[in-house]
């Protein structure tokens, strides 16, 4: 008999297709959908996960007493306990190397966007405002030779160093807990602590996880330490900025503006203040959402998934020691 798995996202019809070729596939709309008790049913038979966010805790992991393997549709992995999965043996796969250049992207974006206040213009044109040959209070200003900062120098922060060292001759500065070599010899990226970054760059752009360390690694102390023609762009997490503290420092000009792909709670609120200022660039968490990458995303996912129940796994694991347990 084929093992029992939960899908509980959306994936296109021919990753759906070969999941199917290995498992019985339960599919829900999320795993707090409407119908909770035939969710519920099927989670006490499933041996694997797929899908992305949700909570996967220890209480969650009590409804799933064959759970073998987790496959998050993600490269960020925060909604999960990892402890709780290596205490029961289940493995976790994420999607690590799928979307990287798409998210290096999104953050040039961002940079780009609030730098040249492309949308806060854009949205002017259209409301009809641009009646004669723009003056000073519609300029923006460079990117380029311009100073980075990466907090966070892992995969997405080193395709970012490439886009703004060949792209844009920016300096590049960067955090982490570990110098990065490759950072280091390929794009001239310059190792620093935080208040350095904080206190040289033009751009801050924040590609860390969320894990205990990072959260609210940015708040209002960090902000007063960066110069008040700074820019801040957040593609990590959202909780790793005090939302609170960017919100007054944005309002009171300590730093000049954001561009946000995450935040504290998404959906972001309507009524959110960060939606009243024009000096912020929101956007619905769309880092790795082009066709082409939610794509591979998903098939990567699939194939973690198959990979972690047949007893084939090569990458894409968070806890290989678990492999040994299996
Ligand atoms: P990664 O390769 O693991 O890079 C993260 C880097 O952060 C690591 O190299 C690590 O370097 C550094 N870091 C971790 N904790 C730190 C700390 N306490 N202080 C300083 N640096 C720290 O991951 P990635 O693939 O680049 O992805 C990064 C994050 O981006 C993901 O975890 C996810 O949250 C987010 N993301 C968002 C989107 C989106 O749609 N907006 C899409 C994909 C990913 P050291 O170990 O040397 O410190």
């Amino acid at each position: 008999m084929k093992p029992s798995i939960v899908l509980y996202k959306s994936i296109p019809t021919d990753l759906h297709q070969r999941l199917e070729q290995h498992f019985t596939v339960n599919s829900f709309d999320g795993l707090t959908p409407d119908n909770q008790s035939e969710l519920l049913t099927a989670l006490q038979q499933t041996e694997g996960l797929i899908g992305s966010g949700g909570k996967i805790d220890h209480d969650f992991l009590q409804l799933t007493p064959r759970l073998r393997a987790v496959s998050t549709i993600s490269v960020g992995y925060d909604n999960v306990d990892v402890d709780a999965l290596n205490q029961r043996g289940v493995l976790l796969m994420h999607t690590p190397t799928a979307l990287t250049e798409t998210v290096a992207d999104t953050l040039m974006a961002l940079v780009l966007s609030c730098a040249r206040r492309v949308v806060e213009l854009a949205e002017r044109v259209k409301a009809g405002e641009w009646q004669d040959s723009i003056g000073d209070d519609w300029y923006g200003v460079d990117v380029h030779h311009k100073t980075i900062g990466i907090l966070g120098m892992g995969r997405i922060g080193l395709a970012l160093a490439q886009r703004a060292h060949f792209g844009f001759n920016m300096p590049v500065l960067y955090t982490s807990r570990q110098p990065h070599e490759e950072a280091e010899q390929r794009f001239g990226a310059r190792h620093c602590s935080l208040d350095t970054l904080l206190e040289e760059v033009d751009f801050l752009c924040i590609t860390l996880p969320l894990t205990k360390q990072t959260y609210h690694m940015i708040g209002r102390d960090q902000l007063a330490k960066m110069k008040s023609s700074a820019i801040l762009i957040n593609t990590g997490r959202g909780p790793v900025v005090d939302e609170q503290a960017l919100i007054a420092a944005l309002q009171d000009g300590t730093i000049h503006a954001a561009g946000l792909d995450v935040f504290e709670q998404e959906p972001l609120a309507v009524g959110s203040p960060l939606l009243k200022l024009r000096n912020v660039v929101a956007v619905p968490h769309i880092g790795s959402a082009t066709r082409e990458t939610r794509y591979n995303m998903a098939a990567s996912a699939v194939n973690n998934l198959i990979a972690a129940l047949t007893g084939t796994v090569t990458e894409n694991c968070v806890n290989p020691q678990v492999l040994k347990q299996v």
